[in-house]
């Protein structure tokens, strides 16, 4: 007999062989419109049951994978600045030990803390950023962490022209006007995406690739905080995380599910389809540093 552990389906590798590990960060105290994201990672590993681990989109299957699963985190939810303190220690220690980090939302400031370890690690570091939302906001109501300021502190942290921004619909003036000045944004689909990904491979860059999943249309994806219409369909989401992963992409990110905002269940069974389909689309991790 074993005990009972859920892992994600097909993630059931040890620590010590995984080349790749999952960690669910269960946290969405600064969600600026409907809450529920903390639930999240727990379903995602729930419902993953109902997929299969096979791929035919890729002929890929996550039983040929070694993949870890070290589950959800236990963060403070009054804090945002000591969670995120503890989403950096979990990404830096993976990333110390020559793994590939990818971590499961919760709302989208949760990704700061993953992206700060990585770009100690990484000098260099790009991020690919599927979304609605631009998140660039230099503050949501006075509180500079929110997860509409995530890309914000994220270009506090790597600069100018390192931060691509597809499907972004939605922001404040304010916020495309610093995006024409400081990241390399593309509105509404994933247009230019494979420019950026033949330039980011050349180039050698490492790549931060962080998804919020209310890129999706609300018709496929309505279990989501704050759901905007207009988006993209999974096969192109797909599509495109099978791009980005043409570049080294040493850590990312699935985030944004609120699974009890869909009763339907169909938002949780689309998240672990696109965390299938983007376990299945990184190669196998090869540290290189
Ligand atoms: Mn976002
Ligand atoms: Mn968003």
């Amino acid at each position: 007999m074993q005990p009972n552990v859920e892992t994600f389906i097909g993630c059931g590798a040890a620590y010590e062989e995984a080349d790749t590990v999952l960690f669910g960060a269960p946290f969405d105290s600064t969600t600026s419109f409907r809450p529920g994201a903390r639930f999240g990672p727990a379903a995602m590993r729930h419902e993953s049951f109902g997929l299969e681990t096979y791929s035919p989109y890729q002929d890929r299957d996550l039983t040929d994978r070694r993949i870890f699963d070290c589950g959800d985190l236990e963060l403070c939810f009054g804090s945002a600045e000591a969670a995120l303190a503890d989403i950096e220690a979990r990404a830096e220690e993976i990333l110390r030990d020559g793994k590939r980090p990818i971590l499961l939302g919760g709302e989208h400031l949760v990704t700061l803390g993953a992206l700060r370890a990585a770009a100690r690690r990484y000098p260099g570091l790009h991020v690919l950023h599927f979304d609605a939302h631009a998140d660039l906001r230099d503050d949501y109501l006075g509180a500079r962490l929110s997860h509409a300021c995530v890309m914000r502190r994220a270009h506090d942290l790597l600069g100018d022209g390192r931060i691509h921004q597809f499907c972004i619909r939605s922001g404040e003036r304010e916020e495309f006007r610093f995006a024409a000045a400081h990241t390399d944004m593309h509105r509404f689909t994933f247009d230019g995406l494979r420019e950026t990904v033949e330039a980011l491979a050349a180039a050698g860059a490492p790549v931060y690739l962080t998804i919020d999943l209310d890129c999706l249309d609300p018709a496929a994806f309505p279990g989501t905080g704050t759901p905007e219409a207009g988006g993209v369909r999974f096969g192109e989401l797909l599509e495109a995380m099978r791009l980005a992963a043409q570049t080294n992409v040493v850590a990312a990110d699935v985030n944004e599910l609120a699974p009890m905002l869909d009763a339907s269940g169909a938002s949780t069974a689309a998240a672990c389809k696109v965390l299938r389909e983007l376990l299945l689309a990184l190669p196998p991790f090869e540290n290189t540093i």
